[in-house]
């Protein structure tokens, strides 16, 4: 995700962004801060940012893009949902960042089949997991602490407590934004696996049709009850920080290679490795997300070292990182 390549002049930029803003109806802004909307609550701006209101203002969206004749190359797209697995570089994004709003929050049973339900991309885990809870409907419980939206986790398959989206999605409808095609995707088309699918960056999800089962109320609120004590007892809560960093490897956790490798606590400029769960890497006053970069990798190397295992990340890292760093900066 480095959205790379020639920029986009600045002028087209600002042509295209007021077709945009005339074609649509959702919210158009040229060098929005991006920060605000991810839990590390750092990075820099979009060149040009769109919330487009529903399904058909997207579509209207990629129209206007195509008619433009801006060419693709020059203008990545990013599409963020909670900002809850990522960090937006120090300079932003150079292209465009959709974020899906309110126009994708909808829940709804699908009429004639009492398991299935339809969720709008934008629509939050912890939310959706207490819909399906009120109708005494199993399958989402992981997803309690888990402050993603519904579009981000199928793109992730984020998951939790042995579950995770693969395991109760049946297919997602996705907008091709270079395309401008909407299509329905079955679960088995989306290569879903560990933390992982086969969608690009330009492949929007707008929704997607989960198959839960029938339960009683009490035991599934039990179950996100021990979810949710469990996170709190282990983990430093949703600040300034973007869960896992590290994907667990075969047979082994991150947090503890980390944490064998003697590097709980250990900092990077103003980004530490967490104190409490050693694969959580908290954003402390003043970092950057260039002190996260480093901070990832600085470790990453560190576990390689100690234990010949090389970590994957698990966070996703949008825009331009200098890649020099050589430890020196504590
Ligand atoms: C405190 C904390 C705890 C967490 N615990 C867990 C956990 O237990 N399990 C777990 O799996 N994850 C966990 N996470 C990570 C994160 O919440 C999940 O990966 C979540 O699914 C990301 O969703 P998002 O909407 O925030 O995506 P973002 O961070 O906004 O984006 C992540 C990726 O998804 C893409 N994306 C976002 N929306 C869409 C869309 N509509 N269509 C296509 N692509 C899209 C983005 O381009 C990006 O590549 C945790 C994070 C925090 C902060």
């Amino acid at each position: 995700m480095t959205g790379g390549g020639a920029k986009i002049d600045s002028g087209d930029l600002d042509l295209l962004a007021q077709r945009l803003s005339q074609s649509v109806r959702g919210r158009v802004e040229r060098s929005l801060p991006l920060a605000r909307h991810t839990t590390y609550k750092l990075g820099g701006a979009a060149e040009l940012y769109l919330e487009p209101a529903d399904e058909t203002d997207l579509v209207r969206a990629a129209e206007v893009v195509e008619e433009s004749g801006v060419p693709r190359d020059r203008l990545p797209v990013l599409t963020l949902g909670r900002g809850s697995n990522i960090v937006i570089s120090d300079d932003g994004w150079p292209g465009l960042v959709i974020r899906l709003g309110a126009g994708f929050s909808s829940i709804e049973g699908v009429a004639g089949d009492r398991g299935v339900i339809a969720a709008g991309a934008s629509t939050t885990l912890p939310l959706l997991a207490n819909w399906a809870a009120r109708r005494s409907l199993t399958g989402l419980e992981w997803g309690v602490g888990v402050p993603g939206s519904v579009g981000g986790a199928v793109r992730m398959n984020a998951g939790a407590h042995g579950r995770d989206m693969a395991a109760a999605l049946v297919e997602a409808s996705v907008f091709d934004f270079n395309a401008g095609v909407v299509a329905k995707r079955p679960q088995r088309d989306l290569g879903l696996a560990y933390r992982t699918s086969n969608l690009i960056e330009t492949e929007i999800v707008t929704r997607a049709r989960l198959r839960l089962a029938p339960d009683r109320e009490p035991s599934i609120r039990a179950r996100m009850e021990a979810y949710r004590k469990h996170r709190a007892e282990t983990q430093p809560g949703a600040l300034q920080n973007a869960g896992s960093t590290f994907k667990n490897p075969e047979g082994d956790s991150a947090g503890r290679l980390v944490e064998a490798a003697g590097l709980k606590g250990f900092t990077v400029g103003a980004a530490r490795v967490s104190e409490l769960h050693a694969n959580f890497f908290m954003a402390g006053e003043g970092a950057t997300a260039q002190d996260v970069h480093d901070l990832v990798h600085e470790v990453q190397a560190r576990v390689l070292a100690a234990t010949g295992i090389e970590l994957q990340p698990e966070v996703r890292f949008a825009g331009r990182f200098d890649q020099a760093f050589a430890g020196e900066r504590r």
